[in-house]
């Protein structure tokens, strides 16, 4: 039986659970349960925080895993990778407050910026050559400019009304993301067998999408 980690309550849940369901898999999923298994696919459902699943994979407590890329990328697990998914698009940027004089990243030199992206941001700066000192929050970042924490923070992005909201203006995009299926190194030749016909079905799925 192959174990799927899905994220418990998020923006990834619903498109991930509809898409195992498109795949013809059944199951009665309810809001109180951790794990549930399919009737017609020998398939478990864990459900966990996004940020866990990249271990849980990557340590083959789960086979499989639904996660965004840049959770993915974060964890040091973008090796993971077996499948694009589509959905829960989105994008990394920069932003510093609307006032704040800013021509390129070079004007970051010595800044401080507020992040929950630490290597995702610091691989970003350094290939385009600029020193910065990096604050690592876990939430709210668009606050940091205000609070006087940081000049600048580097965030998820999908309409820019937070950022709007926040006095913020986007100046940068480091890194855009969509949800992946991500499998277990060394799986075993059965467990194999089921990704390779679970990928298949996620394959028509999205093509008949378009
Ligand atoms: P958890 O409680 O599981 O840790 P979370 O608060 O960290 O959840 P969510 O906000 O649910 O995470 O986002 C999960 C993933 O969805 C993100 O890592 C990103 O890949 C993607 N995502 C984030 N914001 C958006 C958005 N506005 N539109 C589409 N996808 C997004
Ligand atoms: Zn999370």
């Amino acid at each position: 039986m192959l174990r799927l980690a899905i994220q418990k309550s998020g923006r990834l849940s619903e498109d991930s659970l509809q898409l195992i369901r498109e795949c013809g898999i059944s199951f009665v999923s309810s809001s109180y349960k951790l794990k549930v298994e399919a009737s017609n696919f020998p398939l478990e459902i864990l459900y966990l925080r996004d940020d866990d699943i990249p271990g849980y994979v990557q340590d083959g407590v789960a086979d499989l895993g639904i996660v965004g890329q840049n959770v993915l990328v974060e964890a040091g697990g973008a090796g993971l990778e077996v499948e694009a998914l589509g959905f829960s698009k989105c994008r990394l940027s920069l932003a510093v407050p609307r006032g704040a004089e800013y021509n390129s990243v070079a004007d970051l030199e010595g800044k401080n910026i507020a992040t929950s992206y630490p290597k995702l941001l610091g691989d970003y700066l350094a290939g385009q050559g600029v020193r910065a000192n990096l604050h690592t929050i876990s939430g709210s970042v668009e606050i940091a400019p205000s609070i006087g924490l940081a000049e600048a923070i580097c965030d998820i992005v999908s309409s820019g009304s937070t950022l709007l909201g926040n006095g913020l203006r986007e100046v940068e995009t480091i890194f855009r993301s969509e949800a992946v299926l991500i499998a277990a190194p060394n799986l075993s030749p059965e467990k194999q067998e089921l990704l390779d016909q679970l990928r298949f079905r996620m394959q028509a799925v999205r093509r008949a999408q378009r």
